[in-house]
């Protein structure tokens, strides 16, 4: 890697100044209700009432996803936090701020991709959502997937890394290649809010985010 790519990166992500410091130009345009078109919206307001598992009882909102419905690139990650909760919005948090820089590296904003999770209700304490509440909350990603029909999928992770792939391998070892999700090209990364703690795992990052660029230049 060139030093200049990598100290770009490590600037756009706001390792020099506050790491939740937030560049205007990512301030995201998108409403709190942005789920784009009908049949979204539509999904969207089905998966509002959704007692399907356990985590429907202690949640305060579901947080659905937002972002372009004919995004080219779709990231999803594992399941609401306190803040996603909070405000319904997914990666609002620490680790969306990074996100957002991240996104900035490779030249795009937050409302000109598409953002959601595995799970659409917060998993108490952050715990990695469990088997019996993926499986009922599958339906409502693999519609997002195909209403939104990315050229690039995302995977923000572990556990959405071991949903898309259907392996448990070390997300150390899925991160950066490429497979496919029903037929739609993969890249599992690690999560954003692992980077904010690993620099090792920025570099890396850096990498992959070079690759998911130029599959979407080439596209
Ligand atoms: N982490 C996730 O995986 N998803 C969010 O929406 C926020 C933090």
């Amino acid at each position: 890697m060139r030093a200049r790519d990598l100290n770009r990166f490590l600037e756009d992500m706001g390792w020099r100044s506050s790491p939740v410091a937030q560049p205007s130009a990512l301030v995201s345009p998108v409403a709190l209700e942005a789920v784009g078109d009908d049949s979204l919206a539509a999904l969207a307001s089905s998966a509002a009432d959704c007692t399907l598992c356990r985590l429907s009882e202690k949640r305060h909102k579901v947080v659905f996803g937002e972002g372009d419905p004919s995004a080219a690139v779709m990231f999803i990650g594992e399941g609401p936090g306190a803040e996603e909760d909070r405000t319904g919005r997914p990666f609002v948090g620490q680790a969306g701020q990074l996100l957002e820089r991240m996104l900035f590296a490779i030249g795009l904003r937050r409302d000109q991709v598409y953002i959601t999770n595995i799970v659409k209700c917060r998993p108490p304490g952050n715990r990695d959502p469990r088997e019996d509440e993926v499986a009922p909350c599958a339906p409502y990603l693999d519609q997002q997937i195909e209403l939104i029909a990315p050229t690039v999928l995302v995977a923000l992770g572990k556990p959405a890394s071991h949903r898309l792939t259907g392996t448990t391998k070390p997300i150390s070892a899925l991160r950066g290649r490429w497979t496919t999700y029903k037929g739609i090209p993969l890249m599992p990364v690690f999560h954003p809010a692992y980077l904010l703690r690993n620099d090792i795992a920025k570099r890396e990052t850096w990498e992959d985010l070079k690759k998911i660029k130029q599959r979407l230049d080439s596209a």
